[in-house]
C-alpha cells in the first residue's frame, strides 16, 4: 500500500482568506473507478471563494479547489481512458484540488493534448468547459445565429475571456461588461465587438443604443445580485436570461410575473457539473475545448500566477477584483 505526504490547502470552518491552511496530508492508493494525479499546476476559480466563505455550505475540513492539470501517477480498476504516465487535466466535482498529489473519481479527468501546457491545462478546464456550455448547450428560442448580439457579463474575467473569444468564433457580436475601461479595453482585444464598463456607465442604456432598441438574445450574468435586474432590461422578447454565479451576491427572490412584463422573458440557473456528470459528456465538450485552444481560435490568458502557498493572496486579488483572466496556483 502506497502513503505519500503532499502539501494541501484546507479550510476547518467557512470564512475570510484566513481560514485556507498550508498542511500536510496522506495520499494511498485509487480505489476502483479513481486515478493519483500529481499535478503540475492549479487553476483557481470564483466557485472556490464560494465555497471557503459559506455562501456555498460545504462540509469541513474540505480540501478547496476544482481545477488541475498533471500526470496520472496510478489507477485504480475499472479506469480505462486512463493510463500511468498519461498528462491529464480535469474540472472537478468534489474539490481537493489545491494539493501536489491526489485521489480523485477518474471520470471528470481528460487526457491533455500534448499541444496544451499544463498551466493551459489547469487554467482553461472549468471556465473552458463552462464557456462550452453556454455558448452552445444553453441556448435561447430557435438558437443562436452568427451576427446575434448577447451580453456577457464580468467579460475580461476567467469565464468571460474564453467566452469573447469563442463568441467570435461563432459569429456572434459579443457586447462585455466590465469594471474598468483597461478591462474593457482586453475584452474586446479578446474578441468582444462592444464593451461597457459598468461601473460607469448604464449597460441596459448602453446595450439598447448597440442593438438600435431591440435587446440581446441572451445575457450571460455571473454577477448576481449586483446586475439581475437590468440584466432583464437588456433582453429582446422572448430572450433568454442564463445566470450562472454571484460573484456579488446571490440573485434575490423574484416574483416571476416580471418575466411576462419585460417581455416573456426565459431565465436558466445552470451549474456545469450537470453537464459534466458523465464520462462522455465529459469528454465531448472536452474535446470542443481543446480544438477551440489547439487550433488558436481561444487563447487562455493566465493573468496572474501565485505559489499554492500564497493562496490566500490570490483569494483576496480574484474577490477584490483584481484579476484579469485566469489565475494559477503553481508548484
Ligand atoms: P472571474 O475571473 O470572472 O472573476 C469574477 C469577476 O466578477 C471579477 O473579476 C469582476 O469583474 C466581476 N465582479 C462583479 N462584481 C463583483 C463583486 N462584487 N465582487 C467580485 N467580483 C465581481 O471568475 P471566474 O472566471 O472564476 O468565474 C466567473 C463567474 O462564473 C463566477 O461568478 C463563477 O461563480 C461563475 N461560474 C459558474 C459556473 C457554473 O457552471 N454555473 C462555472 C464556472 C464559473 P469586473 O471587475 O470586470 O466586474
Amino acid at each position: 500500500m502506497t502513503s505519500i505526504t503532499s502539501k494541501a490547502v484546507r479550510i476547518d470552518q467557512q470564512g475570510g482568506p484566513e481560514q485556507l491552511k498550508l498542511v500536510e496530508v496522506t495520499v494511498g492508493d485509487p480505489r476502483p473507478g479513481e486515478i493519483r494525479i500529481r499535478h503540475r499546476a492549479i487553476g483557481l476559480n470564483f466557485i472556490d471563494v464560494y465555497q471557503r466563505d459559506g455562501l456555498y455550505p460545504m462540509p469541513v475540513p474540505l480540501q478547496l479547489g476544482m481545477e488541475a492539470a498533471g500526470v496520472v501517477e496510478a489507477v485504480g480498476e475499472g479506469v480505462t481512458h486512463l493510463q500511468v504516465g498519461d498528462r491529464a487535466a480535469y474540472a472537478s466535482q468534489p474539490p481537493g484540488s489545491y494539493c501536489e498529489v491526489r485521489v480523485m473519481p477518474a471520470k471528470c479527468v481528460c487526457k491533455l493534448p500534448d499541444a496544451i501546457s499544463f498551466e493551459t491545462g489547469a487554467a482553461m478546464m472549468l471556465k473552458g468547459l463552462t464557456a462550452q456550455y453556454l455558448l452552445k448547450k444553453t441556448l435561447p428560442q430557435g438558437g443562436l445565429q452568427a451576427g446575434d448580439f448577447v451580453l456577457f457579463h464580468a467579460a475580461a474575467g476567467g469565464v468571460g475571456l474564453i467566452a469573447c473569444q469563442w463568441a467570435r468564433a461563432l459569429g456572434l457580436q459579443l457586447i462585455g461588461t466590465a469594471g474598468s475601461d483597461a478591462k474593457c479595453a482586453l475584452a474586446l482585444q479578446n474578441g468582444a465587438a462592444f464593451a461597457i464598463n459598468y461601473s460607469t456607465q448604464d449597460f441596459a442604456a448602453r446595450v439598447k443604443e448597440i442593438t438600435g432598441g431591440q435587446g440581446v438574445k441572451v445575457v450571460y450574468d455571473s454577477v448576481g445580485k449586483d446586475t439581475f435586474e437590468k440584466s432583464l432590461d437588456c433582453l429582446r422578447p422572448f430572450g433568454l436570461l442564463a445566470s450562472f454565479g454571484n460573484a456579488s451576491g446571490p440573485v434575490p427572490p423574484f416574483a416571476p410575473g416580471i418575466l411576462a412584463a419585460k417581455g416573456s422573458l426565459y431565465i436558466t440557473r445552470q451549474t456545469l457539473f450537470h453537464h459534466i456528470a458523465t464520462r462522455e459528456s465529459t469528454q465531448a465538450m472536452a474535446d470542443d475545448l481543446f480544438a477551440m485552444v489547439s487550433s488558436g481560435q481561444v487563447k487562455i490568458h493566465i493573468g496572474q500566477r501565485f505559489a499554492l502557498a500564497e493562496v490566500r493572496q490570490a483569494h483576496i486579488a480574484l474577490e477584490a477584483r483584481k484579476t484579469t483572466g485566469c489565475t494559477i496556483l503553481t508548484l
